[in-house]
């Protein structure tokens, strides 16, 4: 609680099982479970040891991990700007955390926030009125794309990221879906699933070569004072970074894997900035960054699921996910409510229709 008051980015770390292709290679486990803090990693140099807010090991179910961070979804419907992210290799279990299995049968945080949402909302409206509306993106070699239209028009399409004066980041040009129940949330998810560039790799068959953002707005007015709140939840999945060699990718995957390691070296750096409190932070440098920059330092409640694989085979990327996540620890963010009083919110009505019934304004 301490830590959540000073906004410290809190860091979850899932140690995924052994896959069946793993535990066929006779793979073993170098990766243990001192208590819920400590991890230990067993290296060629010895042991070593990682703590962070919380540890789930490779027996802990979905259901288990979504009630660790579905705090952070009242805090979206108070007003707060709150990003759940994961972070790991390819194959280390990112999309299992974030969207589940692909039959749903262990649905992920997403899903189970959307329900979650609708659930809150449900149990509040007599007092508030609720407005939710999405946008889901894909950065896929260095472009934006918007996932709500088909691959077609989202090709023709300039999306750019923009910040508002409380530093907000939005995507401007990107289609915003309003959603009235969970169901029709996660519709709107599965299509723009539909709409994603997936190839398959040999460290993962159905790994994701390109990052996910959804971003969830959620808007409610007080019915007693009239004041308006408006939250932001980002939910993210990153795509892996693997080396070239190991995977076996080749010609238009090299190119993926690049930007791919160009987009995650670019978190790196504003990471160490972050971390180290340098006076500049270089979140210009990658759109990836650019679209975190209000949930690393900024004024988000920022979550991050570092995922890891239990396998001796992954040591090198497992050590290296462990020290950077071990970075992003240290960051501190600035997380406050967006909320309008009944004034602000009416005058900020008026603009708009004013806006919208001027033809020359
Ligand atoms: P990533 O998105 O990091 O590339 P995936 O989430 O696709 O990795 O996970 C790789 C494989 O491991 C998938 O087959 C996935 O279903 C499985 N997996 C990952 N985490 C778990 C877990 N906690 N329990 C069971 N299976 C898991
Ligand atoms: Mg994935």
């Amino acid at each position: 609680m301490v830590e959540d008051m000073k906004g410290k980015i809190r860091v979850f770390c899932r140690i995924r099982p052994l896959t069946r292709a793993e535990q066929a290679k006779r793979g073993h486990t170098i990766v243990a479970c001192l208590d819920d803090y400590s991890v230990i990693l067993e290296t060629p140099r010895g042991p070593r040891e990682f703590q962070f807010d919380k540890i789930f090991n490779s027996e802990c179910t979905q259901e288990e991990v979504f009630i660790e961070s579905s705090g952070l979804i009242q805090c979206a419907i108070d007003g707060f700007n709150v990003c759940i992210f994961a972070y790991g290799h390819t194959g280390s279990g990112k999309t299992f955390t974030m969207v589940g299995d692909r039959d749903q049968r262990n649905p992920g945080i997403i899903p189970r926030t959307f329900t979650k949402i609708f659930e809150i909302i449900h149990d509040n409206d007599s007092k508030f009125e609720f407005k939710v509306s999405a946008y889901m993106l894909e950065l896929y070699n260095d472009r934006l794309q918007d996932l709500f239209v088909s691959p077609a028009e989202a090709f023709s399409k300039r999306i750019e990221i923009k910040r508002d004066r409380k530093g907000l980041v939005f995507a401007q040009g990107a289609e915003t879906k309003e959603a009235a129940s969970a169901g029709e949330l996660f519709a709107l998810f599965e299509q723009g699933c539909g709409n994603r560039h997936i190839a398959s790799t040999k460290m993962n068959v159905e790994s994701s070569r390109s990052h996910l953002i959804i971003g969830i707005m959620i808007e409610s007015r007080n019915l007693t004072n009239g004041s308006v709140c408006f939250g932001k939840l980002s939910l993210v999945d990153l795509a892996g970074s693997e080396r070239a060699a190991k995977t076996g990718a080749k010609d238009d995957q090299l190119k993926e894997a690049n930007s791919i390691n160009k987009s995650l070296s670019a978190l790196g750096d504003v990471i160490s900035a972050l971390s180290m409190e340098q006076p500049h932070v270089p979140y210009r440098n990658n759109k990836l960054t650019q679209l975190m920059q209000d949930s690393l330092g900024g004024n988000a409640k920022t979550l991050m699921f570092l995922n890891i694989s239990p396998s001796d085979c992954n040591l090198d990327e497992t050590l290296t996910s462990l020290i950077y996540a071990t970075r992003v620890k240290a960051i501190t963010n600035n997380a406050q409510r967006n909320v309008d009083s009944k004034e602000i919110a009416q005058l900020k009505e008026v603009c708009i229709l004013f806006i919208k019934i001027t033809p020359f304004y």
